[in-house]
């Protein structure tokens, strides 16, 4: 903080002026400097490295979003597979509560 930022400071103080803010942001690029600091940039530069960031974002995005998609599919083919060993389906159940049903009069009976 340069001496003219201090002495501003002190009288913002002094006057009962709200304290500068911490950090400035640039309103075209979102670029972030600190108050007090040469807040001086390049625009393109920064939005250029800004569209780099984000392109690798999307990237990772895109990755978390398959393995997802593919754990998903894996879990509707289990959801699958259980409710196709139900054999018989009774009246007023769905597949899933007539598993579950016997899933759990099978862990009842065993005690
Ligand atoms: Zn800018």
């Amino acid at each position: 903080m340069t001496d003219y930022h201090d002495r501003m400071d002190r009288i913002r103080n002094r006057t009962g002026l709200p304290p500068a803010p911490k950090t400035h942001t640039c309103s075209t690029c979102g670029y972030v400097w600190l108050h007090g600091q040469h807040g001086g940039h390049r625009c393109s530069e920064y939005m250029a490295k800004t569209i780099d960031h984000l392109k690798v974002e999307v990237g990772r995005l895109e990755e978390r979003d398959k393995r997802h998609l593919a754990y998903t599919a894996s879990l509707r083919a289990q959801r699958h597979d259980l409710l196709m060993a139900v054999g018989k389906k009774y009246p007023g159940e769905t597949r899933h509560e007539t598993a579950k049903r016997y899933i759990v009069e099978a862990e009842t009976s065993s005690n």
